[in-house]
């Protein structure tokens, strides 16, 4: 556990260091609160002394007034009237310069935080996000990573102060009267035992409550995105139970949490008021033995009050950071999944593959103990159109989602233009292909925007041309807005048909050597399918191309057909319109 603390810690350093000066500066404005209130009663002292009393003024004042001035002169007053309004100055600009320090600081270091957790996440292979779903990203990301800001600027600094006004009236209470300060200080090893088993306790508690309140969130999530099937299955009622049910889980968390917290609060109580007791036995029994006056007794027991106060806030901010150290943890374990998909160190860097892909016995399985695809062999020359078929659920998407490393073969290997995929530059490998998804997915923007996706530098000339050869500008220019229609959320405000003629649109426009087509035209029309495929034709010269369909028909312009059956390749024709024939007869 001490280890974990420490790592964490270690962390948070490491993360908050380019702002150290800044928090100095919110560090030294916090601790200039201290002073000020001790200048706070020294007008009115003034006021007492010197002007209605006669005692010589202060040695300060003596220096900033010009010439010697008399204790009772009215200047003096005056000198009073305006340290008041200026210590109260003083006191607000210092409030407004930590808080404003504060706020920037803070905000920055989470927008950085954020940015940082997010460029990961998008990193992170699709296996993670298989898996894990996307609310517990977004949670971590948006509820868990300000807890940065919180450790920082509102838990460190404060339990830093209270440390050393800690140590100042340790110091204090002992130049008085050591023995009893001894004794007083005698509960302080108690409550740093108890501030430590607390604060465990709690961590877990916070760790298991975030999770819960990241479980319901995902109901949320979940059933908005898919609210139609929720409506058209009539499952309100029953998606509104488990919202609840999960919500009601965490509540029990967050109440446990908080009954440990004012036990804990009512043991320190307690074990203060132990100390205080102590210190009152033994200072009677000084007193009585004259080796304390009973002014010092009272002034010792008063000081004991402002000893206990520090103690106490530090106890509360330790057991109360441990909420936003479990949001750090949970922020800092995402930073630490590491993605599937790695880039070697000593990638290389192409523009444009001719588009020789060679598939060597390669095997894959999501989860180990299923195996998808067994022991893929075949291999492509540059400018083939590769038709691949077979029943659903046999492997053909994934054998694809291989090839644009979404995921790695677990034996195997794939080659492109002579060179395994593994040794090239994702970024570069990914700009080869020109996908286009079994599930077209569209971004709330634009029609346009959509199409130029991959090109955002694209003309509108260009943007048009794709859409023709999509067969979608005919639709397009017959919506009211046009190429400036938004689409909606995922592109809900379009058909099924109309969503893949765009993403299609998006694949054209990309230009790139090889175009990768998963079932491009299920959701069309015989007439529509047959345009596209015209179009198409064109798109295809010169250029890979693999393509998935389900109607043979779709794939009779191909050079060669691969046929997949429960993860193995059961057979590679060249012959294709003859092999159709065949098999359609
Ligand atoms: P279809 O014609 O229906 O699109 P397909 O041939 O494209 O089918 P794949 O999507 O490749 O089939 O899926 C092959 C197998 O892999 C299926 O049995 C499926 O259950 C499994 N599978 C697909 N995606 C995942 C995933 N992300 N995680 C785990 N298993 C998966
Ligand atoms: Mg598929």
């Amino acid at each position: 556990m001490v280890v974990r603390d420490f790592r964490l810690y270690r962390k948070l350093l490491r993360q908050t260091r380019p702002y150290w000066l800044h928090i100095a500066g919110i560090f030294l404005l916090s601790m200039l609160s201290m002073p000020l209130a001790l200048l706070m009663p020294l007008p009115l002292k003034i006021a007492v002394d010197n002007v209605i009393g006669s005692q010589p003024i202060p040695g300060f004042l003596d220096t900033l007034l010009p010439t010697a001035i008399a204790p009772s002169d009215p200047a003096v007053l005056a000198i009073a009237a305006v340290l008041v309004v200026a210590i109260a100055l003083l006191n607000q600009l210092q409030g407004f310069g930590s808080l404003l320090l504060g706020t920037f600081t803070g905000e920055k270091m989470v927008l950085e935080f954020r940015a940082q957790l997010f460029r990961h996440v998008q990193r992170l292979s699709l296996s993670y996000h298989d898996s894990k779903g996307t609310t517990d990203s977004t949670y971590r990301i948006q509820y868990d990573a300000p807890a940065i800001q919180w450790i920082v600027i509102n838990g460190f600094i404060p339990l830093i102060t209270s440390v050393f006004t800690f140590v100042g009236m340790a110091y204090v209470t002992m130049r008085l009267d050591w023995q009893l300060a001894v004794v007083a200080l005698g509960v302080s090893p108690i409550l740093f035992v108890l501030t430590q088993v607390y604060s465990q306790r709690l961590r877990h508690q916070w760790t298991e409550a975030k999770n819960l309140e990241s479980s319901a969130l995902s109901v949320v999530q979940e059933v908005l995105g898919a609210i139609r099937v929720v409506k058209a299955f009539g499952r309100e009622a029953h998606e509104q139970d488990r919202f609840i049910d999960h919500y009601s889980k965490s509540i029990w968390a967050l109440i446990r949490v908080s009954l440990a917290q004012s036990f804990f609060s009512c043991v320190v109580a307690l074990t203060m008021a132990i100390g205080t007791a102590a210190v009152l036995f033994m200072g009677v029994k000084h007193v009585q033995s004259g080796i304390l006056s009973l002014g010092d007794l009272l002034l010792v027991n008063s000081y004991l009050t402002q000893l206990y106060i520090p103690l106490m806030n530090i106890g509360d901010q330790v057991t109360g950071m441990q909420r936003s150290l479990a949001s750090a943890e949970r922020a800092f374990y995402l930073l630490s999944e590491t993605p599937d998909v790695i880039e070697c160190k000593h990638t290389k860097s192409v523009s444009r593959v001719s588009g020789a892909v060679t598939f060597d016995n390669v095997s894959f399985a999501y989860d180990k103990a299923h195996p998808i695809l067994r022991h893929i062999s075949f291999e492509v020359t540059p400018g083939t159109r590769v038709g691949i078929t077979g029943r659903t659920g046999a492997g053909k998407t994934t054998l694809l989602n291989l090839l644009t490393r979404f995921y790695d073969p677990s034996d195997g290997q794939i080659i492109l233009d002579g060179i395994n995929l593994r040794d090239y530059k994702l970024a570069d490998l990914r700009n080869q292909f020109a996908i286009v998804l079994q599930e077209p997915v569209l971004f709330s923007t634009s029609i346009a925007e959509n199409i130029a996706y991959a090109r955002p530098d694209a003309s509108e000339h260009d943007i048009i041309a794709a859409a023709k050869a999509a067969n979608a500008h005919e639709f397009i220019v017959s919506l009211p807005q046009g190429y400036e229609t938004q689409v909606g959320e995922r592109g809900m405000r379009l058909s099924g048909g109309q969503r893949q003629r765009i993403s299609l649109a998006r694949a054209f426009l990309k230009d790139a050597p090889i175009l990768i087509l998963d079932e491009p035209t299920s959701s069309v029309d015989n007439k529509t399918e047959a345009a596209i495929m015209e179009a198409m034709e064109r798109l295809m010269n010169n250029r890979t191309t693999f393509m998935i369909a389900h109607r043979l028909s779709t794939l009779e312009s191909c050079d060669k057909l691969l046929v997949i059956e429960n993860g193995r390749l059961v057979s590679v024709t060249s012959e294709v319109s003859a092999a159709i024939k065949d098999s359609l007869l």
